[in-house]
């Protein structure tokens, strides 16, 4: 059977994993897919062996289009509400967008302080409706204020975070110059990140992009204690602009998600993996199966 041939059968029998768990012997839940324009997000799943994914909130219009795709095909995806939060109704918005389908909030992606007021009100409607926020850091540009994060974890206890990007994934490492990029080489121990994530219960990482491929593939001793480590706060995410999930469309010629995928398979147990590409997710999200 061809994997086309296998997808339209599997999109028949609804409750079925699209690929079960070929080809990474593993199910594997993206948290991280934007919603695209020309191709489908099902091509880029059913070319990178995904069986189901988190639409999150794209630019205004696609946003339409994200919950008109998790309403059509449950069976492989949920979605993310995404707001501007500079609208003086935004927790308006929000709060609409929830009730109306949205299990989380992201990805929030806006030029403010991390712990300043707009977000603040994204995190209290998070509480409330007990959904995370996925959010991305990237000092001096989005959500800035990384080293401000034990106080904001501490003052929201209610609040689910899921940190992506590149401060946060270049803060796996302790050593200087971790605010922006893709640093490389060994990892020096007691990065903010690994520590973040083992002390505050409210914070999780989305392995997504360039940022988490970088943090899982730079220094391979690293790699597999820390899995280890997060075990249970670490998720799998895409995050790639490719556009049939084999890097079609893209200069670099390469799909993060498989690339990332690839490492996992590599310096992960096959029960280590599948807690990260699955299991961590369908339990945060409360999908219940
Ligand atoms: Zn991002
Ligand atoms: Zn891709």
């Amino acid at each position: 059977m061809t994997r086309r041939d296998y997808l339209i059968a599997s999109l028949g029998a609804a409750a079925k994993p699209l690929f079960a768990g070929e080809p990474w012997g593993v199910p594997v839940f993206d948290i991280h897919l934007h919603p695209r324009g020309e191709s489908t997000e099902l091509a880029h799943m059913e070319g990178s062996g995904v069986d189901r994914a988190v639409l999150l909130g794209g630019a205004i219009g696609l946003e339409d289009h994200s919950r008109k795709t998790a309403q059509a095909d449950p069976k492989h995806f949920v979605r993310f509400a995404r707001i501007d939060i500079m609208a003086q109704d935004a927790v308006r918005q929000l709060t609409a967008a929830l009730k109306g389908g949205a299990i989380g909030i992201g990805e929030m992606k806006y030029a403010v302080d991390v712990d300043g007021p707009e977000m603040r009100r994204v995190y209290a409607v998070a509480a409330e409706f007990r959904v995370p926020v996925l959010f991305h850091l990237e000092e001096g540009n989005f959500n800035t204020g990384i080293r401000r994060l034990p106080a904001l974890l501490k003052a929201f206890p209610k609040t689910t975070f899921i940190g992506h990007g590149q401060t946060w994934w270049a803060h796996v490492s302790s050593e200087p110059g971790n605010e922006k990029g893709y640093p490389t080489g060994p990892v020096k121990a007691g990065g903010l990140t690994d520590r973040l994530l083992a002390d505050y219960e409210n914070m999780y990482g989305d392995l997504s992009a360039g940022s988490g491929r970088n943090a899982v593939s730079r220094d391979k001793d690293f790699t597999t204690p820390f899995l280890t480590r997060h075990r249970a706060k670490l998720m799998f995410g895409s995050d790639c602009p490719c556009s049939d999930g084999r890097g079609g469309g893209v200069k670099a010629g390469n799909c993060i998600a498989r690339q990332t995928l690839a490492v996992l398979k590599e310096l992960a147990s096959p029960e280590l993996m599948r807690q990260i590409t699955w299991e961590n997710t369908v339990k945060l999200l409360r999908l219940g199966h």
